[in-house]
């Protein structure tokens, strides 16, 4: 079955997650206004066995521009990977969303959110200098608004979120695992936030190990990011490493 069909299956989550909405979303919208937890960064690893040589590559595209190299370069080497798109980014990107929708058998396109606003809750908290949510109905808006546009681009109902930053409160995780999505961690940050040199991107993916999931960004068409994961995934390719999608995945976390 083609990706840009949806699935009865995801009929169906979408269903439950409209429903889930309903009934935790609001609920917890109110327990979280008095929510002052401390925000965490989440890492997840693949499950994999000691003998498997198994990578994810993630790429967020936040806001901003389309860095086409990267995806160029997944194409002719034949790596898959899961994107992570706003809907901000849907709409400034509409060439770009075409190219990974015709390349679907090897891009996953989930939801990164509606804005690019961190699931962190609460008048005035920010987080690397973004402001949070209000409320945990925010938040909701939030999950839910990058999901329709992704939908309604794709055909295909997300079901995997990463939060703008990847740092989550307490009460936003529940929140959105309440509404059923699996939230995306990862535990390489390939290029931090697009602002390494392509030098050191390689570097860091030299250390890459069974399992990881790699996070890089596809926004910033003159950051290294292009450069450096050229480099870096043509070593691990070398070294025989596959790379697989989240939907083929099972993630757990790290502590
Ligand atoms: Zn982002």
């Amino acid at each position: 079955m083609r990706r840009n069909e949806i699935r009865p299956g995801k009929r169906k989550l979408l269903l439950m997650n409209l429903s889930r909405v309903s009934r935790f979303g609001i609920a917890l919208a109110i327990v979280c206004l008095s929510a002052q937890a401390k925000p965490v960064e989440l890492h997840h690893r693949l499950l994999v066995t000691a003998d498997d040589r198994t990578l994810a590559l993630t790429l967020d595209a936040c806001g901003g521009g389309f860095d086409r190299s990267i995806i160029d370069f997944l194409i002719m080497h034949r790596i898959p990977a899961t994107v992570f798109v706003t809907r901000r980014w849907i709409r400034r990107n509409v060439p770009a969303m075409k190219m990974l929708r015709q390349h679907n058998d090897l891009f996953e396109i989930e939801d990164h959110g509606l804005n690019h606003v961190p699931a962190i809750i609460g008048p005035g908290r920010q987080v690397y200098g973004l402001n949070g949510h209000r409320n945990g109905a925010g938040l909701v808006r939030e999950v839910l608004g990058g999901a329709a546009e992704i939908t309604r681009q794709t055909g295909v109902v997300p079901h995997w979120y990463r939060a703008a930053t990847g740092v989550y409160d307490p009460d936003a995780v529940k929140i959105i695992e309440g509404m059923g999505y699996r939230i995306a961690g990862f535990s390489v940050n390939a290029d931090g936030g697009a602002r390494l040199p392509a030098a050191a991107i390689a570097k860091r993916l030299t250390h890459v190990v069974n399992g990881d999931i790699i996070l890089a960004h596809v926004n910033q068409p003159s950051s290294g990011t292009g450069e450096g994961l050229a480099l870096g995934l043509s070593a691990l390719q070398r070294q025989g490493f596959r790379f697989v999608l989240l939907d083929q995945s099972q993630i757990h976390a790290l502590e």
